[in-house]
């Protein structure tokens, strides 16, 4: 199908289609939707596309998604840095964020251990993970991965090379059903499985 438009409208649909959950007609919607709109509505799109790229990076401590390093988070003196919360995508530290419940920091792991799709923990942020843990001495880690497979899987690899650090490794509720992604979680459900987090036992 896109065979038959032009080059710039083709490449466009290409570059669409490779987006997360576009297939190959929404592709080729948006780009008639862009080929459409007038110049300073396309525009706006493909500045905001390039100040993402060029104004974000990853926060050194945390690697959290941040326009400053530290990220505001890890910079807050008001916030308690010895309980670290480790979720899989910043995506997740902006969920929990949402519940104004926890004051604590985060680490990112940037995805979750899946051996079938070849991410293996070498992928991860782990060791920077360790490292800080070995570094800053926190009281407590909490794991705060999705409940599935892959988020059980990287909770337990985490706790096995945690636990000989002599940190305190905690896990929250189960209140979230099993198979349900924190990103979908309301908010009570994640401030419920954050309060009510027990230490893993031993
Ligand atoms: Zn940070």
């Amino acid at each position: 199908m896109a065979g038959v438009y032009p080059e710039s409208l083709s490449r466009l649909i290409a570059e669409l289609e490779k987006l997360p959950g576009v297939g190959a007609r929404t592709a080729e919607r948006l780009a008639l939707h862009l080929l459409k709109a007038d110049e300073e509505e396309a525009m706006a799109l493909a500045r905001a596309i390039r100040d993402l790229k060029r104004n974000t990076r990853h926060c050194s401590i945390c690697c959290n998604v941040t326009e400053s390093d530290p990220c505001p988070i890890c910079a807050d003196p008001r916030r308690v840095h010895s309980v670290i919360c480790v979720v899989e995508q910043p995506r997740d530290l902006i969920a929990i964020e949402g519940t104004g419940a926890f004051r604590a920091v985060y680490h990112a792991l940037m995805g979750r251990i899946a051996p079938l799709e070849g991410v293996h923990p070498e992928n991860l942020t782990i060791d920077r993970l360790i490292q800080r843990v070995k570094q800053t001495r926190p009281k407590e880690v909490i794991l705060y991965t999705n409940p599935d497979y892959e988020g059980d899987l990287t909770a337990h690899h985490l706790a096995k090379a945690l636990r000989p650090l002599g940190v305190r490794v905690s896990l929250p509720a189960r209140g979230i059903p099993t198979g349900s992604q924190i990103e979908y979680s309301t908010e009570s459900m994640l401030r419920d499985a954050l309060e009510g987090r027990t230490e893993l036992a031993t």
